[in-house]
């Protein structure tokens, strides 16, 4: 049977896994020049690194089966330290162990001087969602939520707490229940017994897309924007290409695997519920500045994240040759800043150099002195993170009853349930998992 999965992004390529897995034949339509989506590498400064995604999280399986499942196991690596701090009150302070920012060892964090905790209040959780925001802020405080939980979503998100739901962005801070700080410190006792958080790979995630779209079974077409899906009276009429020489392929089910917006065109004839739903998921844009120095320059750690609150330009900084052994290796020294949250609408309109020059003012106020990099790199991610506002797993319940009555169609990524890239892989996994079970295969 022929799949069409439209979208080369780590969840159209992991449906496609799945399904050629199974026995279909599958074609990726990827609209841009290359596969992969948020995973991409670059050169800068000599080095081919991860200019998007650049980690996978460990304690999640999916993530790993992949790269294990497509040959990459033997460059799975884990981060060698993951010692990070929140940059606030003009100091780098390590930041204290947390469960989704919430305390979880409340000394810890006085040590720290990063936040001031409120006379912590036992609340039920709230049976209908909320935000991020309130939840904590009726809590714990409101000094907590801006420089641990707000800083740690804005890297995860790139959103603010205020808009973004606590049922969708943080059930673990809704699993941790009525006392937050007790349940936060055995939820980290707990954790911390279980292995590496994180997994990257030698080389960089980035090379993970190729690896999977190399599976026998999917072929590959990019510069192939899908413009239409039509039903057909066996399957789904798909159009390719541009506006002035469509092509049109016929299949037996189709996979959109698209972000949000892009889904909401392509669903509004046949699914017009699914795509009114899909057009009401904001997007936040961001940028990734990639600077490399020639020796060793800051000082051991992870990086660090930034409270919006302090008003810096960037919101984040990790120093990837801290953090990653193979880019370590090279003598140099690799940090990514992030620049952009939700909202930030005006930020981006800076040109590549403004951008790059604010991003290192900041890197020498956290640092103190660094020498100019050797080499910079600005990569751009419009549209880069949908945004979970409060009440978006109604949103994404809607979509999936409306999907229903769609036989041979569906839908998965980042938009649905979960960022992050193993979220992303189970979310194609299961719309590949639907079909083959709906029987559509066999049709
Ligand atoms: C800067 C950045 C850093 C991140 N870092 C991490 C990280 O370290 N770890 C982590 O787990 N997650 C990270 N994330 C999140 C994660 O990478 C993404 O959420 C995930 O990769 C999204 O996968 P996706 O397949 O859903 O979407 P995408 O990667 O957006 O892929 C969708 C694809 O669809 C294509 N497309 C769109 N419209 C059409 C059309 N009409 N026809 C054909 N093709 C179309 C696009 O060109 C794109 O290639 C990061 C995200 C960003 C932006």
């Amino acid at each position: 049977m022929r799949v069409a999965v439209v979208g080369g992004g780590m969840a159209g390529l992991a449906a496609a896994h799945e399904l050629a897995s199974s026995g279909a034949e599958v074609v990726v339509l990827e609209g841009s020049d290359r596969l992969g989506g948020k995973l991409r590498l670059e050169k800068v400064g000599g080095l081919t690194l991860d200019v998007g995604a650049e980690s996978i999280l460990a304690r999640r399986p999916e993530g790993i089966d992949l790269i294990r499942a497509v040959g990459l196991g033997d460059k799975m690596v884990h981060p060698q330290t993951t010692t990070a701090a929140i940059w606030t009150h003009g100091a780098l302070r390590p930041m204290p162990p947390t469960v989704m920012g919430i305390p979880a060892d409340p000394a810890a964090l006085a040590a720290s001087g990063i936040a001031e905790l409120a006379d912590p209040r036992i609340l039920p959780v709230p049976t209908e969602d909320v935000s991020v925001a309130e939840f904590v802020t009726e809590r714990l405080g409101r000094d907590v939520l801006d420089r641990l939980v707000e800083p740690l979503l804005g890297g995860v998100y790139a959103g603010l707490t205020d808009h973004l739901s606590l049922r969708a962005t943080t059930p673990q801070i809704a699993a941790l229940g009525e006392d937050l700080l007790t349940a936060a410190a055995a939820a980290r006792a707990a954790a911390t017994a279980s292995g590496p958080v994180f997994a990257g790979l030698v080389g960089g995630v980035g090379q993970l897309p190729a690896a999977v779209a190399s599976t026998p079974g999917i072929e590959v077409r990019l510069d192939s924007t899908v413009r239409a899906l039509a039903r057909t009276s066996d399957g789904w009429r798909v159009s390719v290409g541009p506006t002035t020489d469509v092509e049109v392929i016929d299949v037996d089910t189709v996979v959109v695997a698209a972000p949000a917006p892009a889904a909401a065109r392509l669903l509004a004839e046949e699914v017009p519920e699914a795509a009114f739903a899909l057009a009401a998921i904001d997007y936040a844009s961001m940028a990734i500045i990639t600077f490399v120095f020639d020796d060793a320059v800051v000082p051991e750690g992870s990086g660090f994240l930034v409270p919006p609150v302090d008003g810096t330009f960037i919101k984040a900084a990790t120093v990837a040759s801290n953090k990653w052994g193979w880019v370590g290796e090279s003598g140099r020294t690799v940090i990514r800043t992030s620049v952009g949250r939700a909202g930030e609408t005006t930020l981006l309109q800076h040109d590549d150099a403004d951008l790059a020059g604010r991003a290192l003012t900041d890197l020498r106020r956290a640092y103190g002195t660094l020498p100019d990099p050797t080499d910079r790199l600005v990569r751009r991610w419009g549209g880069g993170l949908p945004q979970y506002d409060v009440g978006h797993l109604d949103r994404v319940d809607t979509i999936d009853r409306a999907l229903a009555a769609a036989p041979g169609l569906e839908v998965c990524g980042a938009a649905y349930r979960g960022v992050g890239i193993p979220a992303v892989i189970a979310s194609g996994r299961a719309a590949a998992r639907r079909l083959t079970a709906a029987g559509t295969m066999d049709a």
